[in-house]
C-alpha cells in the first residue's frame, strides 16, 4: 500500500480498502527500517502523526471529503511547522522549535495531510548534492553511495523510498527538480508567485518557491491544488482565479509544439542522457507533438547572473540570524560584536558563509552596479529570452541535469558543483514553471526530462506531463532498496 501514489490511497481511504491509522503506522514503520540508512527525515514525528491519522479517520467517519484526508506527508524542514524543530539544515537552528505553520504546512493541514516529519536539505537551501546539511547528507535511494540531489534531497529521497506518499520541497535554482531527477520522482516547481512563501525560511526571496516531490503528474496535479492560491501574508503570491490542475491531465497533445533549446544539446550533454531526451521526445510526437529547434541565446550568461543575485539576497535574509532572538548562541560572548560574530561564524556552515561573503561583497557600494545591478539586467535578457520562445512553442523541454547522480564527496569544488544547475537555473531567473519526470536510466540510475511553460500554465505542464506518463512507466519503477541495504 505504501508504493501507491496519493491519487490511489485518496481512492483506497475512500473505499475503505485502508485506513489513515493504519496507512501512517506502515509508513512509520519503513522509516524505522530504511532512515537509518537514507538519512532523509531530520525530524520524525511519530505520536502526532499517529494522532492526527486518527483525527483524520474519526473525520472520514463524520462525512469529511477533504482532499488529502489522512494521507502522510513529509515537509522539507525549512517550513515553519508550529511545536517541531525548523533547522533548515543548520546547526545555527538547531533548536528552532517554530511558533507558527506555513502557509503551505497549514494548507495541507486543512485538506487533511498527516504530517510524518521533516526531511533533509542542505543548509538553508544551499547546494545541490544535500552534503552541506549539519546532519550529515541524504543517501540516494538507488545508490546509497550517491546523492540524492540538493537541495531537498530529503524529501526526493523518502519519496522514492516510499518514506512518505509525498513530500513538500521548494526550488530556488533546481532543489526540486534537480533531487527529483536523481532519485526518479516527479517534481514541480510551480511559477514564481503561485505558492505563498510565508513561513518558509527564506534563501532568495526573489527565486524560491514551493512545490510538491510525489509520484506522478497527476499526484502533483492534485497536491497543486492544495497548496496553490493567493495569501494576503506574501505580498509576491498572485490572485488568479481559483483553477482545478487536475482538469485538463487528458487533453489531447495533438497540435502541441514542443522546443528543443539547440543551447541544451550540445557536445556538454552526457550522449546517453541526450538520447533518452530525444526518445522522451519521440513519445510525445507519436501523441501528436511538433518539435522545433528554439533558440535561448541567453542561456549561458544564467548561472553567472544566479550566483550574484541568489547570495545578495540570501546575505540580506540570514542576517537576522545573530544569535540574539533565536537559535545558536555562541558560550560566554564578550560583549555584543563577540556574540555576533562567534555565534554566526559557529552556526553557519562553510557554503553559507560563502554565500553570505558573495552576496555582501556584490551588494557593497563600490560593487553594486558592477555585479548586482548587471546581473539583474541579464535576468531581463533571460526572461525575454523565454518569452520569445513562448511564442513559437508551448513547451520546451531538456534533460533536468547535465549527469546521473554523483557520488557523495565526489565534487569538491564549488564552481564544479554550480554547474549541477545549468540546465534548472534560468527557470527562476525567469519565474517560469517546470518539471522533472523519471524519463530513463543511465549506469542504473534515473535521469529526469525536464519540461518548461509559459508564467502561470501549470495546467499545460501537468497535462503534458500526464499523458507523458500514460504511455511509459518509468515513473513507477522503485529502488530495490533492500539490496543496497548494507551498502
Ligand atoms: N543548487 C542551487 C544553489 O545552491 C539551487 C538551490 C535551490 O534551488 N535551493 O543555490
Amino acid at each position: 500500500m505504501i508504493k501507491k501514489t496519493v491519487t490511489e490511497l485518496c481512492a483506497a481511504l475512500a473505499s475503505g480498502e485502508t485506513t489513515s491509522e493504519a496507512l501512517t503506522r506502515a509508513y512509520l514503520d519503513r522509516i524505522a527500517e530504511h532512515n537509518g540508512a537514507l538519512n532523509a527525515y531530520i525530524t520524525v514525528c511519530e505520536d502526532s502523526a499517529m494522532a492526527q491519522a486518527r483525527e483524520a479517520d474519526a473525520q472520514r467517519a463524520a462525512g469529511s471529503t477533504a482532499p488529502l484526508l489522512g494521507i502522510p506527508i513529509a515537509h522539507k524542514d525549512l517550513f515553519c511547522t508550529q511545536g517541531v524543530l525548523t533547522t533548515s539544515g543548520s546547526k545555527i537552528l538547531h533548536n528552532f522549535v517554530s511558533p507558527y505553520d506555513a502557509t503551505v504546512v497549514e494548507r495541507m493541514q486543512a485538506a487533511g495531510a498527516v504530517m510524518l516529519g521533516k526531511t533533509n536539505m542542505d543548509e538553508f537551501a544551499m547546494g545541490s548534492s544535500n552534503e552541506s546539511s549539519y546532519y550529515g547528507a541524504a543517501r540516494n535511494p538507488w545508490d546509497l553511495k550517491k546523492v540524492p540531489g540538493g537541495s531537498s534531497g530529503g524529501s526526493a529521497a523518502a519519496v522514492a523510498a516510499d518514506l512518505c506518499a509525498m513530500a513538500t520541497g521548494t526550488d530556488t535554482g533546481g532543489s526540486i527538480r534537480q533531487p527529483a531527477a536523481f532519485c526518479g520522482v516527479t517534481g514541480l516547481k510551480p511559477s514564481y508567485g503561485r505558492v505563498s512563501r510565508w513561513g518558509m525560511i527564506a534563501y532568495a526571496s526573489s527565486l524560491d518557491q514551493a512545490g510538491p516531490l510525489c509520484k506522478s503528474a497527476e499526484d502533483a496535479a492534485l497536491l497543486l491544488n492544495v497548496m496553490a492560491g493567493v495569501d494576503n501574508k506574501d505580498s509576491t503570491s498572485i490572485d488568479l482565479p481559483a483553477e482545478d490542475f487536475s482538469a485538463k491531465l487528458n487533453d489531447s497533445l495533438d497540435g502541441l509544439r514542443v522546443g528543443l533549446p539547440k543551447q541544451y544539446f550540445t557536445s556538454e550533454l552526457n550522449p546517453s542522457i541526450a538520447a533518452i531526451i530525444k526518445t522522451a521526445v519521440g513519445e510525445l510526437e507519436a501523441l501528436g507533438a511538433t518539435v522545433v529547434e528554439i533558440d535561448l541565446p541567453n542561456s549561458e550568461l544564467a548561472l553567472s547572473a544566479y550566483y550574484v543575485i541568489a547570495p545578495a539576497e540570501a546575505s540580506t535574509n540570514l542576517s537576522r540570524f545573530d544569535g540574539v532572538r533565536y537559535g545558536y548562541r555562541c558560550e560566554g560572548p564578550k560583549d555584543l560584536e563577540d556574540l555576533y560574530k562567534r555565534s554566526r561564524s559557529e552556526g553557519f556552515g562553510e557554503e553559507v558563509k560563502r554565500r553570505i561573503m558573495i552576496g555582501t561583497y556584490a551588494l557593497s557600494a563600490g560593487f553594486y552596479d558592477a555585479y548586482y545591478r548587471k546581473a539583474q539586467k541579464i535576468r531581463r535578457l533571460v526572461k525575454d529570452d523565454y518569452a520569445r520562445a513562448f511564442e513559437q512553442v508551448d513547451v520546451i523541454i531538456g534533460p533536468t541535469t547535465p549527469s546521473p547522480a554523483f557520488g557523495l564527496a565526489s565534487i569538491k569544488d564549488s564552481v564544479t558543483m554550480y554547474l549541477e544547475d545549468i540546465y534548472t537555473i534560468a527557470l527562476n531567473l525567469a519565474g517560469l514553471p517546470g518539471m522533472s519526470v523519471p524519463a530513463g536510466y543511465v549506469d542504473g540510475l534515473p535521469i529526469g526530462m525536464q519540461i518548461v511553460a509559459s508564467d502561470f500554465a501549470e495546467a499545460k505542464l501537468l497535462n503534458v506531463a500526464h499523458q507523458f506518463q500514460r504511455v511509459t512507466d518509468w515513473h513507477t519503477h522503485k529502488p530495490a532498496l533492500t539490496a543496497n541495504k548494507e551498502a
